[in-house]
């Protein structure tokens, strides 16, 4: 059984003390709940006050971004080793906005994700298709070739450490959402990417979150399908109301 993970990526959004305000109210809500692991993930100023906020409570604290390094000049960088001393568990890889928006590359995705499992941080590997690349049906292509090139020279064992969020580019912060169907098949050949490089009994112990415009009303469509071991999301989790409905979507009628 993977244990689904609800992640909230902050994104650019809040300076430090909205951070911690919406850390404790979600530590309020969602206080005793077991039913998913949940991480957030505010910008690194927010990183400190956020941690105090959820200290002694099960939610975990994640970072938006690393670079590979330990430390040098890398002016304007977050090492692996800052991220841990801050109280950071979690760290997304390569997410669309940083491919696409800032230039990062396959290589560097590759690089980022080996640094984060060396450090024992889980990193959120994103992989996922732009609106044209589906149009043209090379979503597979996109996603094989992705996520071969981040795990290139990660090991089995590194590879279990790691998580996978698959966001289709044309579903983020656009309202629009995979259907269950089209996250499922997408998940599933994810799935079945890992387990040619690393076997079945790896492939089956990464969870695979959905990201894309996930709401309180399609989490529980998403979340049924067998593949789906959780979500990344953002909008929605800037409202600690929406976040923790996403998280308990179990209860939800
Ligand atoms: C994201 O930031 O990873 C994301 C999925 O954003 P949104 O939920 O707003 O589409």
């Amino acid at each position: 059984m993977r244990r689904p993970i609800i992640a909230g990526n902050w994104k650019m959004n809040g300076l430090a003390r909205d951070a911690a305000d919406l850390a404790a109210s979600l530590r309020r809500l969602l206080d005793g709940y077991e039913g998913a692991e949940v991480v957030v993930c505010p910008p690194f100023t927010a990183l400190a006050l956020v941690r105090s906020a959820i200290d002694g409570s099960a939610i975990r604290l994640g970072a938006q971004d690393l670079h590979w390094e330990a430390k040098g000049a890398f002016t304007g960088e977050i090492s692996p080793t800052m991220l841990k001393e801050a109280g950071c568990t979690f760290v997304v890889i390569g997410h669309s906005e940083r491919r696409h928006i800032l230039g990062e590359t396959n290589d560097m995705v590759n690089r980022k994700l080996k640094a984060a499992l060396a450090h024992a941080l889980t990193p959120i590997v994103c992989v996922g298709e732009l609106l044209e690349e589906r149009t043209m049906k090379v979503t597979r292509e996109v996603v094989e070739k992705q996520m071969q090139k981040a795990f290139d020279g990660v090991s089995a064992q590194d590879a279990t450490q790691a998580v996978v969020a698959y966001e289709p580019v044309w579903a983020i912060g656009t309202g629009l959402t995979a259907t269950p169907a089209q996250a499922q098949e997408i998940h599933h050949f994810i799935r079945n990417l890992l387990a040619r490089q690393y076997g079945e009994a790896t492939a089956n112990t990464v969870r695979v979150l959905y990201g894309g415009s996930v709401k309180p009303d399609n989490i529980k469509g998403l979340m049924a399908e067998k593949d789906v071991d959780g979500a990344l999301v953002g909008g929605a989790s800037l409202q600690a109301g929406d976040f923790n409905k996403i998280v308990r979507y179990k209860e939800s009628a």
